[in-house]
């Protein structure tokens, strides 16, 4: 029944059922190792009940490798309801799986993710404690964006000085994908230290405020994937590393803050074979579940939280040595050492 490319050393999937509510929902929880499992509760119309589970067994796996190199002292889950979050909201539904979240005795702790909103998490807050990523309560650390868009700035800093050498991003011209929430203060950033910026966005106002705030460039949504700059940095959306694009980059970096930026692994290698440094997004874009991993200990940290996120530039420095010294893609190299942490971890 289960689909074995996705059931990979998981420690339990349980499935919740709620007559009255609606409720159709899966609680994956990969590894606890490291500590609890945390990882975000998704929303969506899957097409059928196999679907869902297998989508919360890859998310809560790649969740587990996130939190790892991230240095937390969380494991790896995810949770996904089954539903339209359109259409299918409800008090009762988000009360029935904060039981359902509450019935796994603190092995799971849940967040916002695709189809959820703060307030939804504030309904499930109602029924378990094991819930982040609050807008407000005594231990809320708010919009994870901030700290997102600084753990990627750092990580360009990364890549432009293993991969050209250079302390200073002066002068360097970036394309950033997509400048919302993340794109912008990575702009922000960016523009202070003397990048030319170029920027695309299917939202005008999101372009002006670019325009306006960081004297960005903009360029086409299909321009910015060929365009020639030092560092391209999808900030948008996932798989736009695929088939169509990799022929055409024109830099000799990518690092963004997207998640699944690989539409599928081995365009990990073709990025290699084209000498463009990959920094991989769940290394780089893990500022923002840093951040909020600062609440789940119960005594929200501000320095601590910093110091996670600037200590991105050196995970990706050693992830970029590794890989060259073994010539294989950052991606491949990335999960093997996720991997190791969680065994020692594992073994301690
Ligand atoms: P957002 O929705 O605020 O911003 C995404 C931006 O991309 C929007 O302005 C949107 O108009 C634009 N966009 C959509 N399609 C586009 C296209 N084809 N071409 C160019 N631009 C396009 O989301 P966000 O919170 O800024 O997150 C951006 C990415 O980073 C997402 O992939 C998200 O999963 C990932 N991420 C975000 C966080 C966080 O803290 N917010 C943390 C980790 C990962």
């Amino acid at each position: 029944m289960i689909d074995k490319n996705q059931f990979r050393g998981h420690e339990q999937v349980t499935y919740f059922h709620d007559k009255e509510s609606g409720l159709k929902a899966f609680i994956a929880v990969h590894d606890t190792s490291l500590g609890p499992a945390a990882g975000g509760c998704r929303m969506w119309p899957y097409d059928n009940e196999m679907d869902a589970m297998n989508d919360a067994l890859r998310l809560a796996r790649g969740m587990s490798y996130k939190n790892a190199m991230a240095g937390l002292p969380l494991g790896g889950g995810k949770a996904v309801i089954i539903g339209n979050s359109k259409t299918d909201k409800s008090d009762a539904l988000f009360k029935a799986l904060g039981r359902s979240i509450e019935s796994l005795n603190g092995k799971y702790i849940t967040a916002e993710d695709v189809g959820m909103t703060e307030q939804d998490m504030m309904t499930i807050a109602t029924e378990t404690d094991h819930v982040a990523g609050l807008p407000h309560g005594e231990h809320a650390s708010g919009d994870p964006s901030p700290f997102t868009a600084k753990g990627i700035y750092l990580g360009i800093k990364a890549a432009v000085k293993y991969k050209m050498g250079k302390d200073s991003l002066e002068d360097l011209t970036i394309a950033v994908q997509g400048v919302g929430h993340v794109g912008q203060y990575l702009c922000g950033h960016l523009h202070k230290d003397g990048v030319n910026l170029l920027v695309s966005d299917i939202v005008q106002e999101n372009l002006d405020y670019a325009v306006e705030h960081f004297n960005a460039t903009v360029v086409s949504i299909d321009e910015i994937l060929s365009v020639k700059a030092d560092v391209f940095s999808p900030c948008a959306l996932g798989a736009i590393i695929n088939d169509d694009t990799v022929p055409n980059f024109n830099v000799p970096i990518i690092a963004g803050g997207a998640n699944n930026q690989l539409a599928e692994d081995t365009h990990g290698v073709r990025l290699m074979d084209r000498g463009i440094l990959f920094a991989p997004d769940y290394v780089i874009n893990a500022g923002g579940i840093i951040n909020v991993s600062g609440e789940t200990t119960g005594d929200y940290d501000i320095d601590w939280v910093n110091k996670k996120v600037d200590n991105i530039y050196n995970t990706l420095i050693h992830i970029f040595e590794r890989a060259q010294e073994e010539q294989r893609p950052t991606n491949v190299v990335a999960d093997e050492m996720a991997e190791e942490i969680i065994a020692g971890a594992k073994r301690a």
